[in-house]
């Protein structure tokens, strides 16, 4: 199936459940093009209840959310709390710091405890890639993918793709899909999910994607995934659309990656100047936690013309939306979805 922008939304899917007939969302490389489009339209409809005052559905009425957070999060956490009450659900958050994972329990403990709990569906970060795929494994709900290690972070990559189609909308472009657009993504390539499970989204969305990065921090044969590679920022971004930069995952570095700060934001630092050699019209893109002074100034993080940031933020609560909404289907029995496999 090749959905175009003229297509009639109804006809760019197959019917029901195999629209999405995932029980999981464990990454982007499990998606094809139009199970990531479907997703992208199913949220249109949240985005538009997130702008109203009352803010309220009772979709998911009833279900027991677990968020079970392993590693930090503000962003991913409360946009997904945020997401799950304004569905109707009832959302407990599992903090790994205040957990008996700190007891030494194992994974598949945990995973065994909370699928006990009957929870409808479980929301899982840890540091370890391949972490959420094992939980998966092991209990009977739907499980999503809040960011595995340095592996995948698929609900980041759909909700850069949403916040990206709503601003080249704005800007007159109607395009459902990135066909046409030169993505830059530049920093911690190698230690970076949101990099993986961009680079997976943006292309199988028609965009061609450039990953900028030093030697170091640059994944050895990711040219085999279909990326162009660049080490020298300032000509990764002749003709670049989008730029998306990225901070350098200090907490998944052993060892020196980069000479120092103040040498890497010299070199691969999205200031002003280096925006101005893309083009006046290039949007800048960034998934948080920023680090302003190192990969981006804060002239450039705020500038409300090029900067949809916050943007990524809004739309991050639009896309859990979707997320639990479309992986819940088959167990509320929503019609279409009760009988697929
Ligand atoms: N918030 C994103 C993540 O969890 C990006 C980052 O931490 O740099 O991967």
């Amino acid at each position: 199936m090749t959905p175009s922008d003229t297509t009639p939304h109804a006809a760019r899917y197959p019917a029901g459940s195999l629209a999405f007939p995932h029980r999981d969302l464990l990454g982007i490389g499990h998606l094809e093009r139009h199970e990531i489009l479907f997703l992208l339209d199913e949220a249109e409809q949240w985005v538009d209840l997130n702008r109203q005052s009352a803010k309220h559905s009772d979709a998911l009425a009833g279900l027991t959310i677990i968020n079970a957070f392993f590693e930090n999060s503000t962003r991913t956490l409360l946009s997904f709390e945020i997401a799950g009450k304004r569905l109707g659900a009832d959302v407990v958050n599992m903090h790994a710091a205040t957990s008996s994972v700190k007891k030494g329990e194992t994974l598949i403990d945990t995973a065994i405890t909370l699928n006990a709990m009957r929870a409808d569906a479980i929301v899982i970060r840890h540091g370890s890639s391949g972490a959420t795929g094992l939980i998966a494994d092991k209990v009977d709900c739907p499980v999503l993918n809040a960011g595995d290690g340095q592996h995948e972070h698929p609900t980041q990559a759909l909700l850069d793709a949403l916040a990206l189609r709503h601003a080249l909308r704005e800007r007159g472009q109607q395009a459902d899909d990135f066909t046409g657009q030169i993505i830059v993504i530049c920093g911690d390539i190698l230690h970076s999910r949101v990099a993986r499970s961009n680079l997976l989204c943006l292309q199988a969305l028609g965009a061609t994607v450039r990953l900028c990065a030093p030697p170091a921090l640059m994944p050895a044969g990711i040219e085999a995934m279909g990326a162009e590679v660049f080490h020298d920022f300032d000509a990764a971004l002749q003709g670049a659309d989008v730029i998306m930069m990225l901070r350098l995952q200090t907490e998944r570095m052993s060892g020196q990656f980069i000479p120092s700060a103040r040498e890497y934001h010299h070199l691969y630092g999205l200031t002003k100047t280096r925006l101005a050699q893309a083009s006046d019209q290039t949007l800048v893109m960034h998934p948080g936690p920023m680090n302003r002074g190192v990969e981006i100034d804060s002239e450039v993080a705020d500038m409300i013309d090029r900067s949809i940031i916050t943007q990524q933020v809004e739309m991050g609560v639009a896309i859990r939306m979707a997320c639990l909404d479309v992986l819940t289907r088959r167990a509320r029995q929503v019609e279409g979805w009760g009988d697929a496999a």
